[in-house]
């Protein structure tokens, strides 16, 4: 059969299942699925068709049609994904999961279930009618929950509550071959799906990877009660003369730290900022960031106390006791105040976020790793960044998370560079090649996600077998290579 005809013929029988009016080949419609903001270095590629079903029945027959004819599928949830997880490298079938948008809070239960169309925003402003929050990413609050939740994401009030991946407890997951599969406590009748394990962690089975072993259809989360009062305070940490420049960072650290060996936690909103990522949310232009410095410090802790009254007063009262212990340490602010109707806001659903795209294209390159590792990790970094001469500041922010053990901490390296330069482009894929094999010998727990050729550079330095037994588990679960194929192991 030629090859129009054949692709007519597929897109009849995708109309067949979710109706006439949400399949389409249309390139008009597929282009924006053919590139994300990572393009100069993700590449671009366009699908063949997309489809956006409503219902999980809907999801079986597709991902059965796509094995039948060997199409690749690439699960698309809020799409605002910018490491070009889901450019479609082999062409195939965007399956657009927006309108797959159920949403039921059980607030007995503190839990809410969710379907992969659901946006941190809808899901917060949901949860709040019933004095409830969901542990939301520090990303656009147009994300849908799900997606970020299967990608493990990094939370702001993670040092509180553990981050996004460990939220998720039963999950409903349409595997490639199209059967259904119910996580942990979702297999058993009769019962709410609020329990993550039964055997294996099968959940954690389709975290943490792009869409690549199966579809989810739902997802139970955890809720946790809205704080009754909120109260923040920064810490300022610049270079004073004669200190060498690793000095404030390290103040800094030590301050954090001891920050999160309180039991139970004290700090829900906990991050260290390299100025420009503190710059970046509270200017205006590109062009305001220069005037910031010096501004909060070279380097800032912020972070918040969250709860009830007498939870906040108790909370206060720590922080102050360790910021008087760290005060000669630290050079600007000190104080705890009422929470800004600013940080309140961006917490329950952010959205300032989106001016990072006004100051060029975003670049990030994230990991696990302790908190003691920190000014290792920057500055080693900073000097190969200087070596190869990117003229663009790098930027870093660390994150602590709950429990803490092992001080836990998400690192993640920004920069805003501008794409339309090659060259500054091809400097920019250098110092993450060099950057992948170096943060492995600096030390790190592990990668935030499976980037583009992470796996090539990483699993031949890992200890045991997990790298062949990933690809085992994927042949297995998806025998014809379907879901989204090419992104974590090498076609
Ligand atoms: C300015 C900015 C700031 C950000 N800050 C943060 C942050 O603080 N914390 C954070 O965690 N993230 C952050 N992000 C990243 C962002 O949250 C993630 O890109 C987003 O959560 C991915 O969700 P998505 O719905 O866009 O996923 P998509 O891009 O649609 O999908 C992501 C991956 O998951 C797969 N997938 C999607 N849905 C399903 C499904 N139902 N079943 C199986 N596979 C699926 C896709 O195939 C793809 O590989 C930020 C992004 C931006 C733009």
């Amino acid at each position: 059969m030629e090859a129009g005809v054949q692709k007519d013929r597929i897109l009849a029988l995708l109309q067949d299942i979710v109706g006439p009016e949400h399949a389409s080949a249309d390139p008009a419609l597929l282009i924006p699925y053919s590139r994300d903001q990572h393009w100069p270095i993700a590449g671009t590629h366009m699908p063949d068709y997309v489809v956006r079903p409503k219902t999980v029945e809907e999801v079986q027959k597709i991902l059965r049609l796509a094995n039948r004819y060997r199409i690749p599928v690439i699960p698309v949830s809020s799409n605002t994904n910018i490491r070009g997880l889901t450019i479609p490298h082999h062409g195939g079938i965007m399956l657009d999961l927006k309108r797959m948008d159920y949403l039921e809070i059980d607030p007995k239960n503190r839990a809410a279930i969710i379907g992969p169309g659901v946006s941190c925003a809808r899901l917060a402003d949901e949860a709040e009618k019933y004095g409830l929050r969901p542990i939301i990413p520090g990303a656009p609050s147009t994300v849908n929950m799900l997606s970020n939740c299967l990608l493990r994401g990094v939370s702001n009030i993670g040092p509180r509550y553990g981050h996004t991946g460990d939220q998720v407890l039963g999950m409903e997951v349409v595997l490639p071959t199209g059967e259904i599969l119910y996580t942990g406590a979702a297999a058993f009748p009769n019962v709410g799906p609020y329990f993550r394990y039964f055997g294996p962690d099968w959940a954690g089975l389709f975290q943490g990877q792009p869409g690549i072993m199966g579809v989810v259809t739902k997802m139970a989360v955890r809720l946790y009660p809205l704080p009754e009062r909120q109260e923040m305070f920064m810490c300022g940490f610049t270079q004073r003369p004669g200190e060498p420049e690793e000095g404030p960072l390290r103040r800094a650290m030590a301050f954090m730290h001891d920050l999160m060996l309180h039991d139970p936690p004290v700090i829900t909103f906990g991050v260290i900022l390299h100025w420009v990522a503190a710059a970046i949310t509270m200017v205006e232009k590109r062009e305001d960031i220069d005037s910031f410095k010096g501004t909060l410090g070279d380097w800032v802790v912020l972070g918040s106390i969250e709860g009830s009254r007498e939870f906040v007063k108790y909370g206060r009262s720590v922080v102050e006791k360790e910021i008087k212990k760290h005060w000669d340490n630290i050079d600007e602010g000190r104080e705890v105040v009422l929470m800004s109707k600013m940080l309140k806001d961006e917490l329950k659903a952010a959205r300032r976020i989106f001016r990072w795209f006004r100051l060029g294209n975003y670049y990030a390159l994230a990991w696990w790793g302790p908190l003691d590792r920190f000014d290792k990790y920057y500055f080693e970094a900073l000097k190969i960044w200087r070596e190869l001469g990117i003229t663009e500041e790098l930027s870093i922010v660390g994150i602590p998370a709950y429990p803490y053990v092992g001080q836990l901490t998400y690192y993640e390296f920004d920069s805003f560079w501008d794409s339309t330069d090659p060259q500054n482009t091809e400097k920019i894929k250098k110092f993450t090649e060099i950057m992948y094999q170096k943060m492995i010998d600096l030390g790190i727990y592990c990668w935030f996600r499976p980037y583009p050729g992470v796996y090539e550079s990483t699993i031949p330095r890992l200890k045991g077998c997990m790298g062949e037994l990933w690809y085992k588990v994927k042949k297995l679960l998806d025998p014809n290579n379907i879901m989204n194929p090419g992104k974590v192991f090498p076609e």
